[in-house]
Formats: C-alpha cells, structure tokens, sequence
C-alpha cells in the first residue's frame, strides 16, 4: 500500500503544480508547446524534441480575461487566457489551438492580441468528417503544416523516423493509463476518484516516458494489494473534465468510486492509439477517425450514447454522472439525446454543472447525495 501511496502522491503533486514542470523543462534547456484541448497532434511536438504542455484551464477566477471574451464562455478557456494574459505562461514557445468548437475558434484571435507575438498560436484544423479517406487526408495535409511550423519553433527537420519513434512512445503511454484505469477500478478503496484523476492528468505536464514508467509502476504495485471488498457506489463519468478537487471530495464523502470514464481528458484520449503507418502522420490523423465519445467530434447516430451505455454495462456502474462544463456548448448539445439513451437502457445518469470558478458547490452536492441514495435504494 505504502508504493501505491507513494506513487500516487507523487502524481498528485504534478498535478498540483504544472509550473514546476514547466519550470524543470525550461531550465533543462528544453522548449515547450502549450496545447489546448482536444486532440492536436502532441506527438509531433514530442517528436520535435519539445515538452507537449497541457493547456486544461485552472481553478482560479477569471478577470482580465473577461475583456477578451464574454462571461458566457467556458472557464477552461478564460482560465487558460487569463494565465497568458498574466505572464504565467511566457515560457512556452508556442501554443496549439484546436478550432474544434465555437469557443475555440475566437481563442487564437484573442491570445494574439492580448498575450501577443511572445507565446506564437499554432492553429490546428481537422476534417469534420474525419473517417472518410478525404477528411483523412485533410487532416494529414493540416497536421503536416503544423509539422512545419513545430520545425521553425525548434530550429531543426522532424524526420519520419523521429516521429515514429514519438508515436511508439505515445501509443505505450495510453496502453499504461488503460491498464491503470482498470487497475484502479478493481481498486476502489486504494485508489480514491481524486486520486484517480490526478495520475490520468498528470501525463499532461511530464514527459510521457516517464509518466509511462510510473503508471506502469503504480500499475503492478496495485496487482500486488490483497483482495479487498468495496461496500460504496461505482459511477462511469462523461464530459470535458471532471477534475474539480470539489466535485472528486463529494463523491468521496459519499462513497463513490469512478471506475470508468468518458471524459475528453482522460479516457477519450487514451483509449485508440495511433496506427502504425508508412507515413506516420496519416497514422496520427487517421487515429482522430477512430475517436469516439466526445462532444467535439462529429457523431451522427450519438455513436457516444452506446458507447457509454457499453461501457456502464461492461463495468458493472451503478449510473452515469455527467459532469457538465457550464456554457459548453457541445456538451449541452449531447445531453438530451444521450440522457435518453442511458434511460431507455435503465441506466441512471445524474448531470451536475462544473466551472473552474465556481467556489460553491452546495447544489452539486446536494444532487449528488440524492443521487447516491436514489442508486443505494
Ligand atoms: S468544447 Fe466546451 S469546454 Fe471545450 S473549449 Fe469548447 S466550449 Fe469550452
């Protein structure tokens, strides 16, 4: 228990201070690139010899930002604008910004004109119909002038070879973080939802390799733990994020284990890895054609409703929670036709609004209790 602890903790401090990481990389030397989510091609930063850094937003209140875009927007962007617009991200060499949803797509605009040419916008495109061969291509086309713009950043030629190499490095990590999400599900007691979530989130902020080979370790030291019998609630959550240190605490206070998500920071982006492919590019944007269970992607069929009806059933949950970022709109948009997908399967799902701003989480809680009886009922 003391390894599982042990490693666990260490995750969590990543998680609690990314600056530090950011700090460690710069003074080592190594230029990092912001990126915001979803799905931007990391590898090819990584690839590039630089430190991928996530960009997921942070618990603070936003104000400067609030000239920039409405009160109506997303904390995870006016948090991240509010850190560029403070200074607190001048070391990175770069940011990537995804034009994925309506939010976004003012974000590169904004950061231009208040953080300005000191931390550069790489825009990031994909095909909408990003299975079919052409929206493959598109997006292969797009992710190659990425590419190109990574390489000025760097001062030095990507090689296929280099970027190769990245994606075996990127596709070992996501196999690490599956095997540890199974591992803590099997292991509720030992592995708490905030505990959880800090290990997945951490990967963001440190080289994968070395998040690789700590999940791993964690991985095996949970193998390890006897056989221990969980008394409380088991959850599948969906949505953005769902690492509020707020929410994680209630569903703690009441019992709660996740042992299974679908939320766009963490399982959605580990669950397919890239293809191995002649051009290992294609491989990247073919693997955004495989990607499923997010608001962001095109989903004819709410191919993320039976995907988290799947999941919930595979899991043995007792419900589904979703963890609705406030004024998201793609979010709001999956709710109705998903919520009634979970209810003609028998599935109880419960939505809760998060927001990185949000100091009260009164309502929240009060849901969740009720929730919790409803499903110990
Ligand atoms: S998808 Fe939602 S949470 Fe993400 S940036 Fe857009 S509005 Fe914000």
């Amino acid at each position: 228990m003391n390894e599982v602890k042990m490693l666990l903790d260490e995750l969590a401090a990543v998680c609690a201070n990314p600056k530090a990481q950011l700090d460690a990389a710069v003074a080592d030397g190594r230029k990092c690139v912001g990126v915001l989510p979803y799905f931007s091609p990391e590898e090819l930063v990584y690839a590039a010899g630089m430190l991928p850094f996530g960009l997921w937003g942070a618990e603070m209140q936003a104000n400067e930002s609030k000239r920039y875009y409405p009160a109506f927007i997303c904390s995870l962007l006016h948090t991240v604008l509010e850190l560029g617009l403070k200074g607190a991200l001048n070391d990175l060499s770069a940011i990537m910004v995804p034009i994925c949803c309506d939010s976004l797509k003012g974000f590169g605009a904004n950061w231009k004109y208040g953080v300005g040419e000191a931390v550069p916008v790489i825009d990031v495109a994909w095909a909408e119909n990003r299975k079919i061969p052409a929206g493959v291509e598109f997006t292969r086309s797009q992710f190659r002038k990425v590419l190109g713009q990574l390489e000025a950043i760097a001062g030095d030629r990507v090689s296929d070879a280099e970027i190769g190499a990245s994606v075996a490095v990127y596709n070992e990590n996501r196999a690490a973080l599956r095997a540890f999400s199974a591992a803590a599900a099997r292991r509720p007691e030992a592995v708490s939802p905030t505990a959880r979530c800090a290990a997945i989130k951490a990967g963001y902020f440190m080289d994968r390799a070395e998040h690789t080979e700590k999940l791993n370790a964690l991985t095996a030291a949970l193998a390890a733990l006897p056989e221990q019998k969980w008394d409380g609630l088991r959850v599948v959550t969906t949505g953005i994020l769902a690492d509020s240190p707020a929410l994680l605490r209630i569903l703690e206070d009441n019992q709660i284990a996740v042992v299974g998500d679908q939320i766009a920071q963490e399982s959605v982006n580990f669950r397919v890895d890239t293809p191995v492919t002649d051009d290992p590019v294609e491989g990247i944007a073919q693997r955004l054609g495989q990607v499923e269970g997010c608001s962001v992607l095109f989903d004819p069929g709410k191919q993320r409703g039976k995907e988290l009806i799947e999941l919930a059933k595979k899991v043995n949950a007792d419900g589904i929670l979703w963890v609705m970022t406030k004024f998201c709109d793609p979010e709001e948009y999956d709710y109705v036709p998903v919520k009634r997908m979970a209810d003609a399967a028998g599935i109880p799902l419960l939505a809760v609004e998060v927001d990185q701003q949000m100091v009260n989480y009164e309502q929240a809680r009060s849901a969740i209790e009720a929730f919790a009886e409803i499903l110990r009922f």
